[in-house]
């Protein structure tokens, strides 16, 4: 068996609750290492640079790309996000879990590279749920709101490729859910 980390993949339409089950999940288990994205998305009242996102213009993003070290990328809603390829392969490498939270298609690049990493895809209960969710964050405009519950439906469909789908309707239920997951991978006698 490898000494390697388990590489989490969190994926799930925009509104599924992510952000608030991912940040759960590390507040109860610490020793995963969350993978911070690059993104030329604008920061949103409250973000911070490091935290949620590397904020960086469409050049440097570009040049990312151009020098390989981003581990996948995508353009998602008319934005770029990506993965910093340094500081998942470096944490993998000394034995730690290290979790992603992007988009389907970002995952599918992953999965290219890493078929042994755990995909997870988190539902909204309901397509009404998931739209009062994303209009009661408040922190998009109308037109982008539309757009991301257009691509929410074509999201849902992909969640065949996962390994895993953990229904949201309760934060604490669903951070649980990932949990077990985990502990159930590391109990894989085939992992590898
Ligand atoms: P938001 O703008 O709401 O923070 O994120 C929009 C979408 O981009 C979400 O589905 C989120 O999971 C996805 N995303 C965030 N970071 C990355 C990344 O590094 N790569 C990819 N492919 N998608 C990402």
């Amino acid at each position: 068996m490898s000494q390697e980390g388990l590489l989490l993949v969190v994926s799930g339409p925009s509104g599924a609750g992510k952000g608030t089950v991912c940040k759960s999940l590390l507040q109860k288990c610490s020793e995963i290492k969350y993978s911070t994205s690059v993104t030329t998305r604008k920061p949103r009242k409250g973000e911070e640079h490091g935290v949620n996102y590397f904020f960086t213009s469409v050049e440097e993003f570009q040049d990312m790309i151009k020098n390989n070290q981003l581990l996948e990328w995508a353009k998602v809603y008319d934005n770029y996000y990506g993965t910093p390829t340094e500081f998942v392969i470096e944490t993998l490498k000394s034995g730690q879990d290290v979790i992603l939270e992007i988009d389907v298609e970002g995952a599918k690049q992953i999965f290219k590279n890493f078929p042994n990493g755990v995909f997870i895809f988190l539902l909204p209960p309901s397509m009404e749920e998931l739209a009062s969710r994303i209009y009661k964050r408040g922190t998009d405009s109308k037109e982008v709101i539309e757009k991301r519950l257009a691509a929410a439906q074509g999201e849902i469909d992909q969640l065949i490729n996962y390994n895993y789908v953990v229904l949201n309707d309760e934060v604490e239920k669903a951070t649980e859910k990932i949990q077990s997951i985990i502990i159930a991978e590391k109990c894989k006698v085939n992992r590898n």
